[in-house]
């Protein structure tokens, strides 16, 4: 196994990787994986990294925790890689000249809780524990069972009974142990700890298990090698060149600290200069973390979840702190936008970009937009909103967002008249 140490998010005690496995046993705190930065910038550099051909998140296999998977763990060893492209007649009209969209809608179970998922599921092999069990609202669940299925293990999943069908279907074909658990994700949280102690399976929970922010640190990674090529596709640049602002999708607050870790790691390792500002976008339903940002208070009060975009619904975020520091420490901030501003973010992002996100994906363009309108954002900034999952997972709230499709006679009349009133209509 790799040499690291575990630190307190809270009480900053660190700990040996022998000694625990979750959170800090004294507070509770979430556990840092702290790697040994300089050694591995001794053997590494991004000019390392950038002669290896493979796309996938384990091109950053020097600075992960777990070792690399075997070539033929299917899916697995293909995790990562996602697009970021240019979004420019988007960026005009919100008055921007550079936003960039990266979109892991695209990975193999269509979000981005497959890098954690993946990290997570490498880690079990190498402790050999088994079955692994999660909470979830759907995605993490999902990631989960396809990682699983792809690496040969068992893998349990609770979810809430009010999740997305789509959703459920993955699950289901993927093969794991599902759940539907009667209550909240609340209560499948605490039950898959109950679970994972009595029965002493390994847990992945968000926010819980140390491994899926070092999954999820690498779209960091990804964002600056992907800018710098496109900046400079020879390679002169000896270091990473990072964005300005990235806008982050928040529910447990995971994704958003584990892109914070992936941006200290840089920082400390001398490959990038600044870390981007990081904007965490969450619901006006369920925005537990945004009004501790806005009290400038440290300590998050739970809410009573209620969105639509089902994957950032969180009453009590298990990744709370990490997730305020992650925009307190960069100059970042909150903002909130309502389930209205979310559905409307996802069809102009589909209709601008062809990028069809699933609503809590939608929530960073949905924040774009009203931080544009409400701050000075410097137009020649380098932004990057983050899609963090696929549209199709959740077909009842997008047939929510658009019109209803008229049905004809098989009649050329007919169609032409169709166009007739579309455009009449725009
Ligand atoms: C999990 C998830 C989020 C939120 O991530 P947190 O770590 O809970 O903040 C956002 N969007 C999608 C699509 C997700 O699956
Ligand atoms: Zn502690």
């Amino acid at each position: 196994m790799k040499p690291f140490h575990y630190a307190c998010s809270i009480c900053s005690t660190t700990y040996a990787q022998d000694d625990v496995i979750y959170t800090c046993p004294v507070d509770g705190g979430n556990l840092d994986i702290v790697i040994d930065h300089i050694a591995i910038a001794r053997d590494w550099s991004p000019a390392r990294i950038a002669s290896n051909p493979d796309p996938s998140m384990w091109r950053y296999q020097a600075l992960l925790p777990v070792s690399i998977p075997p070539a033929n763990s299917n899916s697995l060893r293909t995790v990562g890689g996602s697009p970021l492209f240019n979004a420019e007649p988007l960026a005009r009209r919100l008055g921007l000249n550079h936003v960039w969209i990266k979109d892991d809608g695209r990975l193999p179970t269509a979000s981005l809780k497959d890098r954690a998922s993946a990290v997570v599921v490498v880690r079990a092999m190498e402790t050999q524990v088994s079955p692994i069990v999660t909470a979830s609202t759907g995605n993490a669940g999902v990631a989960l069972a396809g990682m699983a299925a792809a690496a040969g293990l068992q893998a349990v999943i609770l979810v809430p009974e009010s999740a997305p069908q789509a959703k459920v279907a993955q699950l289901l074909v993927l093969g794991a142990q599902l759940a539907l658990v009667r209550g909240s994700y609340s209560d499948a949280y605490d039950l898959s700890l109950d679970v994972s102690e009595e029965l002493g399976w390994y847990c992945r929970n968000t926010g819980y298990n140390p491994y899926t922010s070092e999954g999820k640190k690498t779209v960091s990674f990804e964002i600056c090698e992907q800018l710098t090529i496109m900046a400079d596709p020879t390679h002169q640049n000896r270091n990473w060149i990072a964005p300005d602002r990235i806008f982050v999708p928040v529910g447990d607050g995971n994704i958003i600290s584990g892109i914070h870790k992936g941006f200290k790691d840089l920082q400390s390792l001398g490959w990038i200069n600044r870390i981007p500002r990081l904007i965490g976008v969450q619901a006006k339903g369920s925005s537990a973390i945004a009004q501790a940002f806005d009290i400038g208070t440290e300590s998050i009060d739970p809410v009573r979840a209620n969105t639509l975009a089902d994957s950032i619904a969180a009453d009590r975020p298990s990744d709370g702190l990490r997730a305020l520091r992650a925009a307190t420490e960069t100059g970042g901030a909150y903002v909130t936008v309502s389930d209205e501003e979310i559905i409307s973010a996802m069809v102009s992002l589909a209709r601008q970009t062809a990028v069809f996100a699933e609503p809590a994906a939608a929530a960073s363009y949905a924040g774009l937009v009203k931080y544009a309108q409400d701050k000075d954002i410097d137009p020649d900034e380098h932004l990057v909103i983050l899609i963090t999952g696929n549209g199709l997972k959740d077909v009842q709230a997008a047939i929510q967002a658009v019109d209803k499709a008229p049905t004809i006679d098989p009649t050329v009349n007919e169609v032409r008249q169709l166009l007739a009133n579309t455009q009449n209509r725009t």
